[in-house]
């Protein structure tokens, strides 16, 4: 069967790192086995769902390179779930609720306190023809449940292994809303059937929806796809991540200097047996992938942790790969330069801040102007190299007996107006002669 999977968001708000890790699993399944990746906005809810949002989404996977084979929208296809919705009628797995959202509560409030789960008791699947006309009566319009068989229903799931869910203790999930909407529960399996989905990859937070959604699947005469919860990214300290936490989104790291690669590489990492290491290209990925990799606690995301991934991907990156970027940014002194300074930088904008000590937008520091004076004259008059800054050092060490980091400091002060930063010896030969003394001297020429 070929595989084909799905990413399923709903565009009711901006993605962040938990949803771009479900997305790039599959996304990774799918290239791993040859199969296609659908991505699917689930956007039932008409009110919350925007079109901008949905850009949103398709940028951020667009950016990451999560690139989409098929492509649908639920909003487009409500004919297909009405049709869906007479077959269950007709089978006798839907039927009409009327209780009230206060009713519900105060039903599970009871059955809390008399210590049982709070499960919906079926009261209306005993409701008689004339007891439905009267409550309709009353002005009361019905939400639709699916009936669930009672029976537990099993899959071997791709993450978690042998999976049981009793149906006795789950609700009959709402299909149908008292305003007529679709919940997400059916749509989705109706999609699913028809885009031939082979493989649902999602959260663990779902696992008893598909226990669920199981049954509608054989409710509506399809064999059921193989499914894989994954276990849930939580925050630092081992919180829900939230759509409206901004700094988590994905857009916020784009323009924060995340590395597309270094999120890919973090994501496919965090919680697996793999050490977290950046990957420069998808491909290493995919052949590094495997779901059985995946560890069964939860994986918690720390921001810091990101940013050094990021650091490190770029500190291993050719000049090639970032030339256009550094072009964008105004920084010159092609790969030398890049080779010189990208240890330094945690993002590649950081490369302009070095890049002032190239081109000169600085102030020296000079302690002392006598000293520094001196070892402006012994500056060799030959063209610079590599060599140059050991020669350079050792002949103002002789000469005026400084030595250490009393020799170093106050060079690198004068030449590049601060006190860390790339390695002198290469950076040296790109300031050049006449910038190096008249930074010796006092001036930012
Ligand atoms: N829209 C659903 C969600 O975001 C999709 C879940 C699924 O993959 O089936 O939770």
């Amino acid at each position: 069967m070929p595989v084909i999977v799905r990413f399923a968001p709903s565009p009711t708000g901006l993605i962040h790192v938990g949803n771009v890790r479900t997305a790039l699993m599959n996304w990774l399944y799918a290239q791993s086995h040859g199969g296609q990746f659908m991505l699917r906005l689930d956007d039932t809810d008409v009110e919350r769902s925007t079109q901008a949002f949905a850009d949103g989404i398709k940028k951020d996977l667009t950016w990451l390179g999560l690139v989409h084979d098929l492509s649908a929208r639920q909003s487009d296809r409500f004919n297909n779930y009405e049709e869906a919705i007479e077959t269950l009628k007709s089978a006798g797995r839907l039927y009409p609720c009327y209780e009230t959202g206060d009713e519900l509560d105060l039903k599970r409030k009871l059955q809390r306190t008399r210590g049982l789960p709070p499960v919906y008791d079926r009261a209306a699947l005993v409701l008689s023809d004339s007891e439905r006309a009267a409550l309709e009566a009353e002005g009361r319009s019905p939400h639709w449940r699916f009936k669930l068989s009672g029976a537990p229903v099993r899959w071997q799931d791709l993450v978690r292994g042998e999976v049981t869910i009793e149906t006795s203790n789950v609700s009959d999930p709402i299909l149908i809303r008292q305003d007529g909407s679709f919940l997400y529960t059916l749509p989705s399996v109706v999609d699913d059937i028809d885009f031939s989905i082979s493989h649902i990859i999602r959260g663990e937070d779902h696992v008893t929806n598909s226990a669920a959604q199981i049954e509608v699947f054989k409710a509506l005469g399809a064999e059921p796809p193989q499914f894989g919860h994954h276990p849930l990214l939580t925050g630092a300290g081992g919180e829900a991540l939230s759509k409206r936490l901004g700094s988590l989104s994905i857009e916020s790291m784009r323009e924060g200097g995340t590395e597309p690669m270094a999120l890919n590489s973090f994501l496919a990492k965090m919680g697996t047996s793999d050490p977290i290491e950046p990957r420069q290209q998808l491909e290493d990925l995919i052949s590094e992938f495997n779901l059985s990799k995946l560890n069964r606690a939860p994986a918690k995301f720390d921001p810091q942790d990101l940013r050094a991934l990021n650091a490190k991907l770029l500190h291993e990156l050719p000049f090639e790969a970032v030339a256009d970027r550094l072009k964008d940014l105004g920084v010159g002194g092609g790969a030398a330069f890049w080779e010189v300074a990208r240890t330094n930088i945690e993002q590649i904008s950081d490369m302009r801040e070095w890049w002032k000590i190239i081109s000169g937008e600085f102030d020296p520091i000079i302690e002392d102007a006598a000293w520094a004076a001196k070892a402006a004259d012994l500056l060799p008059s030959s063209d610079f190299d590599d060599q140059t800054w050991q020669s350079w050092t050792s002949a103002i060490k002789e000469s005026t007996g400084v030595k250490g980091r009393h020799l170093f400091m106050p060079l690198r002060l004068a030449l590049t107006g601060r006190s860390h930063g790339p390695e002198m010896a290469k950076m040296l030969p790109l300031i050049g002669r006449d910038k190096a003394r008249a930074r010796l001297l006092g001036s930012a020429a």
